[in-house]
């Protein structure tokens, strides 16, 4: 994908921390694991590994929001209690709380992160 190569670099020496979890080919009685039951752990890891770096980027990108004017007329808008939200992605449900604005002008609420 996009990343540069010092950067999957750095992927590979995580995933040696992350091998860590895995905890290995074997059972704790000893028996050795099946392919299924080793990839099924990896897949579980990997899930709560993308799952937090979407958590963590969308709060940022919440607080990056640099405007707060109204997209219709560009009036600063008043602010509303953050809109709890809640997405179904394929790596587990992913929450955070959104910036929301009302303009009394438009009479309408917005929010500008979804631009
Ligand atoms: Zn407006």
């Amino acid at each position: 994908m996009g990343l540069s190569a010092k950067k999957r670099e750095h992927v590979r020496e995580l995933v040696s921390e992350l091998q860590k979890i895995a905890g290995g080919c074997l059972h704790p009685d000893g028996r050795p694991k099946t392919f299924a039951e080793m990839e099924n752990e990896c897949i579980e890891i990997g899930d709560l590994v993308t799952n937090g770096l979407l958590t963590e980027q969308v709060a940022k990108r919440d607080a990056d929001v640099p405007s707060s004017c109204c997209p219709t007329c560009g009036r600063v808008g008043k602010r509303l209690p953050d809109e709890p939200r809640l997405i179904e992605t394929d790596r587990g449900e992913v929450g955070w709380n959104e910036p929301a604005y009302y303009c009394d002008h438009c009479r309408r609420s917005f929010f500008p992160s979804r631009r």
